[in-house]
């Protein structure tokens, strides 16, 4: 893949990963997600072809590519009709281990998953109590010899069950015994196979849309010392490194979605015959396609320069936020105008628009609200008092 230019590697990919995901079909999707059952043969396929370890240098292993490739892999994957959620979080949570691990750390863990012989998928911030607001974890990591302690609780943890790793964010000092409350934050790797049975429960939420999600609970869980990613009590800053690249690779399936809506909202406007002629020919059809689709298409511009900025490593949180931000509501507005032109067949389950209406409302609150993106922006690029 490296030999090859930006552009032709850029066709290519797009190419490949829809060859892919045609032999995962609308009914594949449709099935397990009456089941809430996780795509596991999926997800296997796309290791298989490598795209799991997209972002894992090839000293590691992995193919050494950027967040703008990730992102077109996954952008694929929601434009096919599937969903990235089972697995998207591998590259994402790749990052933190790739930037702040030992190189002890990475030629332990890395090829292994390279191979697609380990996963790491889950990743442990959100706290039923603590909301948004995480520097309030209360999940306590605490030090005896050589092994940190952990107790508290996670919830919404994804993909917990089908993961053999979980990064966790825990504190390491109280919130009451630090100066500022970024600090005393750390991220420790848990082996969740071995914690299994060793003070770890996971408890399934089912939820609107089949997501492997989870409340996590730690009992006194044991994690040895080499696996604290870092230096102890930095782990806010590796968090919020982190973010950027997760909100760019949301943006991207958002972008996936939007475009599957309207290529599905089109073709049945154009079969769809009512007062003999198609619906399609109705401005009052068209108009909500047409604007939902010049906003997916300025979405899709702000995700591609916030890629380009991040594998350029140049600072680019203001364009991930807005890009995840533009993108979510792009799709969700797409959702909206697609559900509205399939009228009643919008409801029915053998048009899959229902499905993937409830599959991307997700992310007008997860990984991040909307409300906090605006608050960002806000304070951050236009310098207006932090409300928060
Ligand atoms: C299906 C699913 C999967 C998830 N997967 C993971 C995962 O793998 N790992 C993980 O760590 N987390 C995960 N999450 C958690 C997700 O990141 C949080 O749900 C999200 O960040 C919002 O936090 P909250 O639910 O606690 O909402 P809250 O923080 O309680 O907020 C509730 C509402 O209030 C608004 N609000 C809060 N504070 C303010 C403010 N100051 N100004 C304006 N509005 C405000 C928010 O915008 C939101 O609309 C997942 C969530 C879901 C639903």
């Amino acid at each position: 893949m490296a030999s090859v230019n930006t552009s032709d590697l850029y066709h290519e990919l797009k190419r490949a990963v829809r060859d892919l995901c045609r032999n995962f079909p609308d009914a594949y999707w449709r099935s397990l997600d009456a089941e809430r059952a996780y795509p596991e043969t999926f997800v296997q396929a796309l290791t298989q072809a490598g795209y799991m370890a997209t972002l894992i240098p090839e000293e590691y292993g992995g193919a050494g590519l950027g967040v703008t490739e990730a992102a077109v892999i996954l952008e694929e994957i929601h434009r096919s009709g599937g969903n990235a959620a089972a697995c998207h979080a591998q590259m994402y949570i790749m990052g933190t281990l790739l930037r702040h691990g030992s190189e002890e750390q990475k030629r332990k863990y890395l090829p292994g998953i390279a191979a697609g012989k380990v996963r790491l998928q889950a990743f442990a911030v959100t706290e039923p109590t603590t909301g948004s607001d995480t520097t309030r974890v209360k999940t306590l990591a605490t030090r005896v010899g050589n092994r940190y302690i952990v107790k508290g609780q996670k919830i919404w943890i994804s993909r917990a069950e089908h993961s053999d790793l979980m990064l966790l964010v825990a504190r390491t000092m109280p919130l009451e015994q630090v100066t500022k409350r970024t600090e005393g934050l750390s991220v420790l790797l848990v082996n969740l196979k071995d914690a299994a049975g060793h003070g770890l429960t996971i408890r399934p939420i089912r939820t609107m849309m089949n997501h492997a999600t989870t409340e996590v609970f730690f009992d006194d869980v044991e994690v040895p010392v080499e696996n604290l990613i870092g230096e102890e009590g930095r782990g806010f800053r590796y968090l919020l490194d982190g973010l950027n690249a997760e909100r760019i690779l949301i943006a991207s399936e958002c972008i996936g979605d939007g475009r599957w809506f309207l290529e599905r909202a089109c073709r049945y406007a154009t079969e769809r015959v009512v007062f003999g002629r198609p619906i399609g020919q109705n401005q009052g059809v068209q108009f909500p396609l047409a604007r939902a689709y010049a906003n997916v298409e300025a979405a899709a511009l702000m995700v591609a320069r916030a890629a380009q900025l991040f594998d350029s490593h140049q600072p680019c949180g203001p364009q991930a936020n807005m890009a995840k931000l533009l993108a979510a509501d792009a799709s969700w507005e797409s959702a909206n105008a697609a559900v509205q032109t399939h009228g009643g067949f919008g409801f029915a389950e053998e048009y899959d628009v229902e499905r993937k209406f409830r599959e991307t409302r997700l992310y007008q609150v997860a990984p991040v609200s909307t409300n906090l993106i605006l608050a960002y922006i806000a304070e951050h690029v236009l310098g207006l008092p932090r409300s928060y």
